[in-house]
């Protein structure tokens, strides 16, 4: 049996050889931390739960949904979408699509938008499904480096003006994965008007959109004027309302942007059940005050990390939005050798900065998804281990 080409061109999973690695320590019964999943460890709020037990109930969710989403649905998005960023105007039969979490309606965007020979615009640190999925389309990607001296945020004028040219989707994410950075409106615009030169369909993933701190409110790409006619933003359920393994998410903005995905969604997979969507609209009503708690959890946990890494020397601020951290490595250190120091010495795992792209280099990943007492017991082992930043 012979697998097919493409998958041979897929870079190694990033956490297999941290994976191989902690199997061997658990099972000479190391108590491991691990720092490293982007996965809420926090139940659902209760009242969404509620609304699904009610939704099963009722035999009209059973059939197959509209592959779009419900009209129900859309009105919701759509609805929320002026709630929270004041984007009005949003046309829900052809500016909104529901998707099966961000994940599946990321790649289907390359199948729909990306011929063999194309380039992809796609971060580096980022999140991994844009290279692969640019690779399954055929593409290719080119990188644009996030940079501390950037604020982690690409720097346009150093894209080749042939890429550009060559160039139908340029991605985007702020809240940023992995770095926290965050991104402006005014910045929002560049990208928009780089995008409208080049004619490139501009991709924002706002997977991170609720999940920010001290009051921070994570701006829209689609509240810059005219936006639509470039723009599509990719938006879940997942991280926010602690509901990664429900799957639903959905994508607003350009009309061609969402009928593309819509074309290749009628062929490869059927639409979100009925009632996760009944759910997910309940999300949607979810008052501030509600979401609020859901994130002091998290910022909470953000200030112990911040102020443990502090006390051993870190120069590090809170990053304001994300389930991140983003920390350097101590000098004189590859990702590679201190990510492996801190599971030897600390049965610490987290991932490498170059797992997410090569100028990751110099960093590594702290995920805000375990109780607080095990955040206090990794400082505390580091500290016991003798590891500092210096
Ligand atoms: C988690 C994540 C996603 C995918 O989320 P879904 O569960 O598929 O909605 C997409 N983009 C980024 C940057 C993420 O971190």
């Amino acid at each position: 049996m012979q697998l097919a080409k493409r998958l041979e061109k897929i870079p190694p999973y990033l956490f297999a050889e941290i994976n191989r690695k902690r199997e061997e320590l658990v099972a000479q019964g190391v108590d491991i931390i691990n720092l490293a999943l982007g996965d809420p460890d926090k139940p659902t709020p209760a009242q969404i739960i509620q609304v699904m037990h009610e939704a099963i109930d009722d035999a009209s969710t059973h059939n197959y949904p509209p592959y779009q989403g419900t009209q129900e649905f859309r009105e919701a998005v759509t609805k929320w979408m002026e709630r929270r960023f004041g984007v009005t105007q949003l046309n829900p039969n052809t500016e909104v699509i529901s998707s099966i979490g961000s994940k599946e309606a990321i790649h289907n965007t390359f199948l729909a938008f990306v011929e063999a020979g194309d380039y992809t615009l796609i971060p580096d640190p980022g999140y991994p499904v844009y290279r692969t999925s640019t690779i399954f389309a055929g593409g290719e990607p080119f990188t644009m480096p996030l940079k501390a001296e950037n604020n982690f945020l690409p720097d346009l004028s150093a894209i080749p003006e042939a890429v550009a040219r060559k160039t139908k989707l340029l991605w985007i994410n702020y809240p940023n994965n992995p770095t926290g950075a965050l991104a402006t409106l005014e910045f929002f615009k560049e990208l928009v008007d780089f995008c409208k030169q080049y004619n490139i369909l501009l991709c924002h993933d706002h997977a991170y959109s609720e999940m920010a701190y001290d009051g921070y409110k994570p701006p829209s790409v689609l509240q810059v004027p005219r936006a639509k006619d470039i723009a599509i933003e990719f938006h879940s359920l997942s991280k926010s309302y602690n509901m990664t393994g429900w799957r639903i998410g959905f994508v607003v903005g350009n009309a061609i942007g969402i009928q593309g995905l819509r074309q290749v969604k009628t062929n490869v997979d059927s639409g979100v059940f009925k009632a996760i969507q009944k759910a997910a609209i309940a999300a949607y009503s979810t008052s501030d005050a509600e979401l609020q708690a859901v994130m002091s959890v998290y910022q909470n946990r953000r200030d112990i990390i911040v102020q443990g890494l502090q006390s051993l020397g870190w120069p590090i601020e809170p990053p304001q939005a994300t389930l991140y951290v983003w920390v350097p490595v101590p000098p004189r250190y590859s990702s590679t050798e201190f990510v492996s120091l801190l599971l030897d010495k600390c049965g610490i795992i987290v991932p490498p900065g170059n797992g997410y792209g090569a100028a990751g280099e110099g960093f590594f990943r702290i995920a805000l998804t375990i109780p607080d007492e095990r955040m206090h017991e990794a400082i505390k082992r580091m500290k016991d281990a003798g590891i500092r930043y210096a």
